[in-house]
């Protein structure tokens, strides 16, 4: 048993990341820059300064700085609940009867449940740096209002959160912690915002979207004294933070020498699997690894598998700066029945650039497979995933069954972006065999792509 990899491989304090990776410095080709969309012009630190606070606009237009210093107050706030667990599935393994080394990071142990933390802590911390007194956001399942709530706990600030309003009626649980944190939680839409009374006036009873809930936490910040509004994934500020996960994997991993061929994560916006993936994808630019990376998305939602790559805005209002991404149009709605987030109809402009110049793989899933997926997990694992982290899941096992048949004793490494303890509903419409898979016929994404602003795309 000596040298056999310990079940859970640990850091030790000294050992945690100091900085965090900006992989977009190593890129010879980089994403397209993000673009004003009245000029269409790349837009500067001052076109965002009203929405956004300074720090994360500096990070968000950095494309050169390698390495960036995580400052020491946010190496305490991660202490708090990091480094999280990199888990060897011993018995995942033996369930499978697979020749195959599977490994995943799981980061739904702090109580927010997910990833969202990693990035939550920074933005809240640079809001508080800039003199900042408060901060609007949106939330659709509640894990990225849940993680700023925690955040602005620990730093003082008031939060308001826009919740998606069927949301926060099917997800009392997940309100109750926001405002157990001291969150101001307000059901979009609302009549606090001109965007929020506007839709209201059409249809009185909506059950709200994301889109919305982003137009009405921007209206609020930009109207209010000493305010910003901040975002939990898609944009490259979010996936700089989200590297924390990549780099404590790899010095987890190299401490045993283990070089992972295939690694893999489910991808909604693209933060958790663009943190997991960025120092490794960095050793594939550099020519010193062939490591295999998948992105798995829901087949409800399929902005890499059968999206555009375009310029399209981040918000259903059409309010947002232009980024160049894998798309399915802002207009773009996905069923209702589909359980869990991945629902954002754009993708990380990094991550689509990979894609686009082949460097990272994607592919969708139907959501019964992915819970049976998810089952099996739990059975061997003793885990409860999220519905999200679980379509990562679904192509590890995919993969690993792929190696019985090969002989190949492949290393695989996942990512478990989360918890699925407040997703018990979705659970319980597996179980009772409610759950039914929805893929958009061509038909459907041809009315979302209609939305995609019709601009010269080669700028
Ligand atoms: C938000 C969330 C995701 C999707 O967001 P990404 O930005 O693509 O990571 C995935 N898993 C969990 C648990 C989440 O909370």
């Amino acid at each position: 048993m000596k040298n056999k990899i310990p079940t859970r491989i640990y850091l030790t304090e000294d050992e945690m990341p100091k900085h965090w990776y900006n992989l977009r410095a190593d890129m010879k080709d980089k994403p397209d820059p993000i673009l004003h969309p009245g000029t269409l012009q790349p837009v500067t630190a001052e076109d965002l300064a009203p929405v956004f606070c300074k720090g994360v606009i500096d990070q968000e237009l950095d494309e050169t700085t390698r390495l960036v210093p995580i400052p020491s107050d946010i190496q305490d706030f991660y202490r708090a609940y990091r480094p999280s667990p990199l888990i060897r599935a011993y018995y995942l393994e033996k369930m499978l009867d697979t020749p195959a080394e599977i490994y995943y990071k799981f980061e739904g142990t702090n109580t927010s449940g997910s990833h969202k933390l990693n990035s939550a802590g920074p933005q809240a911390y640079y809001a508080k740096e800039a003199g900042l007194t408060s901060l609007t956001t949106e939330t659709g399942a509640g894990q990225w209002g849940t993680a700023m709530a925690m955040a602005c706990g620990f730093y003082d600030l008031k939060l308001t959160v826009y919740m998606v309003k069927i949301s926060s009626e099917q997800k009392p649980y997940r309100k109750a912690l926001m405002e157990a944190y001291g969150a101001n939680l307000i059901p979009s839409p609302s009549n606090t915002t001109e965007a929020g009374k506007k839709i209201l006036e059409v249809d009185p009873n909506t059950g709200g979207s994301l889109g919305c809930a982003i137009s009405e936490a921007i209206e609020r910040a930009v109207k209010t004294d000493k305010c910003r509004y901040v975002l939990g994934s898609v944009l490259n500020h979010v996936l700089l933070h989200q590297s924390i996960i990549g780099l404590e994997t790899k010095t987890a991993l190299d401490k045993y020498g283990i070089k992972p061929d295939i690694i893999i994560g489910c991808a909604g916006g693209g933060s958790n699997l663009g943190g997991l993936i960025s120092p490794f994808m960095g050793e594939k630019l550099a020519g010193k690894s062939n490591t295999r990376f998948i992105a798995v998305e829901p087949a409800s939602c399929p902005s890499f598998t059968r999206g555009r790559f375009a310029y399209d805005f981040g918000d259903t209002g059409k309010t947002t700066p232009l980024i160049k991404m894998q798309t399915l149009g802002s207009g773009f709605i996905p069923s209702a029945n589909h359980a869990g987030g991945l629902r954002y109809h754009g993708m990380n402009s990094t991550l689509s650039k990979l894609y686009k110049d082949g460097l990272l793989e994607a592919r969708s899933e139907v959501q019964t497979e992915v819970f049976d997926a998810a089952l099996k997990f739990m059975k061997g694992e003793g885990i409860l995933p999220a519905p999200e982290s679980s379509h990562a899941i679904k192509a590890a096992i995919d993969e690993a069954l792929e190696c019985k048949k090969t002989g190949e004793k492949k290393v695989i490494l996942f990512g478990l972006s989360g918890t699925g303890f407040f997703d018990m509903t979705a659970y319980t419409s597996y179980n009772n065999k409610t759950m039914s898979d929805q893929i958009p016929s061509d038909a459907d994404l041809e009315r979302g792509f209609a939305s995609i602003p019709n601009i010269p795309q080669n700028i």
